[in-house]
């Protein structure tokens, strides 16, 4: 059988062998819990607390703005279950094209939507009008997981800047915090908080090359937070339960070892994005790219075939050995129609119409040839 050609990158990341062998050990003889009182304890104890440094130095921030977590969906809904929760009556804005894991918590919290551009691109002046004096958190992710657009998180910053000047002098102490769901962007993109200007900052090991089930909230010392998960009072009392001792090193060790590659990686995958878009330009002239072309991330390629049915074309790729995907593949299977597709202003048919191809560390030139090519033959 012909080598599988995987092309969804934006749903899993393979384990890094380098991360399953630093993990290793707290799995099997370095199994001690974190808080225990003894030696062995105290040596897993300083660990996690290595693991803390080290992804605190990539976002240039203290380790103890540094929470881990099981995973992006949980970091989220610290983030906005936290904030939201510690200011009753208040209320928050968020982007139309978040991941569901942001989405689902801010409509229970009554959010308003933040408008998207056709290209799929957060509107800046948008979101300034929809601030009011009562608006505490501002949601909006770094970059889609859908269409890969990277959102103008610097732009966002310099709104809620002014907010809090205008606040300070009108005598208004309420925050307005930015949270960032830099699931997709990690790989890629800078992560320096201070350049940023966010508050809170979701990371996802499941997308990084680490374990899944890992992830980090970045909290900005001095906000106040209330518990997603009460209990023993770990992770400062926010998100209590022992450790995920290997998970911890992994996500560390899989955030490192993706920092080292990051220039050169985003580089190798823009060439090959821009062999692809070429290619389908050339095979399959029909093919409508979705998303801003300038804005997006190195690895994403997403396209709207008018007429094809994603799910049957998604099958007879798959036979062919292709794996990609239609919409957000890390959602449970639904049928409905994507919604950032729609946020952007696509039409439903045309929605049902779109394929995602997200690329990484394994991915040649071979594979975006081959990938065109049986595109172009079960479309045909
Ligand atoms: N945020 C974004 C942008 C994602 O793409 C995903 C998953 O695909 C998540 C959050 C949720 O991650 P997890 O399912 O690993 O908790």
């Amino acid at each position: 059988m012909a080598r599988r050609i995987y092309l969804d990158y934006a749903a899993a990341t393979p384990l890094d062998g380098r991360v399953l062998e630093a993990m290793y050990p707290y799995f099997t003889e370095e199994f001690y819990n974190p808080s225990a009182a003894y030696l062995a304890g105290k040596r897993v104890h300083a660990v996690v607390e290595a693991a803390r440094v080290q992804v605190a130095a990539v976002l240039g921030v203290r380790a103890s703005e540094i929470l881990f977590t099981a995973g992006g969906t949980e970091a989220n809904n610290l983030a906005i279950h936290g904030v939201m929760s510690a200011h009753p009556g208040k209320n928050m804005l968020v982007g139309s094209i978040e991941h569901e894991s942001v989405l689902a918590l801010a409509h229970q919290f009554g959010a308003r939507e933040v408008p998207v551009t056709s290209e799929g691109i957060v509107d800046v002046v948008r979101l300034a009008k929809l601030i009011d004096d009562e608006t505490v958190l501002v949601c909006v992710q770094y970059a889609n997981n859908e269409v890969g657009t990277i959102q103008p998180l610097k732009e966002i910053a310099a709104v809620l800047s002014r907010v809090r000047d205008e606040r300070r002098q009108c005598g208004n102490s309420l925050p307005i915090l930015f949270h960032t769901d830099a699931t997709q962007a990690a790989n890629y993109l800078d992560l320096h908080v201070s350049r940023l200007g966010v508050d809170l900052m979701t990371l996802n090991g499941g997308k990084l090359y680490g374990p899944k089930q890992t992830g980090v909230l970045y909290i900005r010392a001095g906000l106040e937070l209330c518990p997603l998960v009460y209990g023993g009072g770990q992770e400062r009392a926010l998100r209590s339960g022992t450790e995920n001792v290997p998970g911890i090193i992994g996500f560390a060790k899989s955030m490192a070892l993706a920092q080292e590659i990051r220039h050169e990686e985003s580089q190798r995958l823009q060439q090959l994005r821009d062999v692809f878009i070429d290619l389908l330009t050339e095979k399959l002239p029909e093919a409508k790219v979705n998303g801003s072309l300038k804005k997006r991330l190195p690895n994403n390629v997403h396209i709207t075939l008018p007429g094809q049915d994603n799910e049957r074309v998604l099958m007879a790729l798959d036979e062919a050995g292709i794996m990609a995907a239609a919409g957000s593949a890390c959602a449970a299977s639904n049928e409905e129609p994507s919604y950032v597709l729609r946020a952007m202003g696509i039409s439903e048919a045309e929605a049902q119409s779109s394929l995602r191809f997200t690329m990484g560390r394994s991915t040649t030139e071979e594979d975006i040839q081959a990938t065109v090519d049986t595109l172009a033959r079960v479309i045909a």
